[in-house]
């Protein structure tokens, strides 16, 4: 069993998780991208191009971006009016209190943004982001996500969820989250009771394969449901991961089991580098065709398309 996080050259190839690349190649993508491997990822990787090795080990494609990939794919930066807001929709604001994550998506559509150095907000930021929502009544729903804001300590998610509470047009909170999947041990009766607020808050998790459901996925999943927090389901379809009929009924079925109910499949962004993971539209709709005439409606998600202009339903 792995004892620490992945995070350089050599941790990678010191666990044999970089068969088919050269050191060169793979020190010039850990100099652009982010890495970082939790011990219960590496235990569920068989092989470097394993739907689970895909997702979180980085490959030379990385440092190749097609004509249609953009270093801001759904246009957050240009909606930003002070440090940690996104604006998009009249009554809805992210707040996305740190950069950093536990684990580095190849695919990540902020992949240009988070990193470990990406750090949280400073006191002052956090201050004027809160002052900022305050300050805009017609918005009813906060939505942190990051980074991933559970990489935070339970203190400082109990004061920026307290704070978002006390502000009176504020009805609504929800966290976007891979923290259950890939660091459960991070779920702890402390932060559990964090997210027991006065406010409805659901947590949005993002997991993209059954076999992320660990034993102890299950455990803190179980932990946050024993806690009364309501759990949603995002994925994103991605080539080699989730592209086939039954990797998303798995992946589907499996959320349900652990009362996490499927809500957003996202159609890949195209942030720099991701191509290899791109599924085509047309080839979504037809899996999700074929998903609603075999599975329950619970089981199905939206498929989703982000751009800056907002959503559009796919199917
Ligand atoms: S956990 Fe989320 S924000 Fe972090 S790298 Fe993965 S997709 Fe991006």
């Amino acid at each position: 069993m792995s004892l620490r996080t992945l995070r350089t050259t050599d941790d990678l190839i010191a666990a044999g998780l970089a068969p088919s690349m050269s050191r060169a190649d793979l020190a010039a993508v850990a100099a652009r991208y982010a890495t970082a491997i939790p011990p219960g990822i590496v235990d569920l990787i068989e092989r470097a191009d394993d739907p689970i090795g895909r997702q979180f080990i980085p490959d030379p494609a990385e440092l190749i971006t097609a004509p249609h990939e953009l270093i801001d794919p759904i246009g957050d930066d240009a909606l930003s009016p002070v440090t940690g807001i996104v604006h998009r929709y009249p009554d809805r604001a992210l707040l996305k209190p740190t950069l950093a994550c536990p684990v580095y998506c190849r695919f990540c559509f902020r992949r240009e943004h988070v990193g470990p150095e990406g750090g949280v907000l400073s006191e002052a930021e956090l201050d004027a982001a809160i002052g900022w929502i305050a300050a805009h009544p017609a918005i009813v729903e906060i939505i942190l996500t990051g980074g991933d804001p559970l990489i935070l300590s339970a203190r400082r998610i109990d004061d920026i969820l307290t704070r978002l509470g006390a502000i009176p047009h504020v009805r609504r909170l929800r966290i976007h989250t891979r923290v259950p999947v890939v660091a459960p041990e991070r779920i702890t009766g402390e932060l559990v009771a964090a997210l027991d607020t006065e406010t409805p808050l659901f947590l949005v998790l993002h997991s993209n394969h059954a076999r992320e459901f660990t034993h102890a996925a299950g455990d803190a999943l179980a932990r946050l449901r024993y806690g009364g927090v309501p759990l949603l389901g995002q994925s994103v379809l991605l080539r080699g991961v989730n592209d086939t009929d039954a990797a998303l009924r798995d992946l589907f079925e499996t959320m349900l089991t652990h009362r996490v109910k499927p809500y957003y499949l996202h159609h890949l962004d195209p942030a720099p580098g991701t191509a290899r993971f791109h599924v085509p539209i047309a080839e979504g709709r037809a899996l999700i065709a074929r998903l609603r005439g075999t599975l329950s409606g619970t089981a199905i998600p939206a498929y989703i398309q982000d751009a800056p202009t907002g959503k559009t339903v796919l199917a």
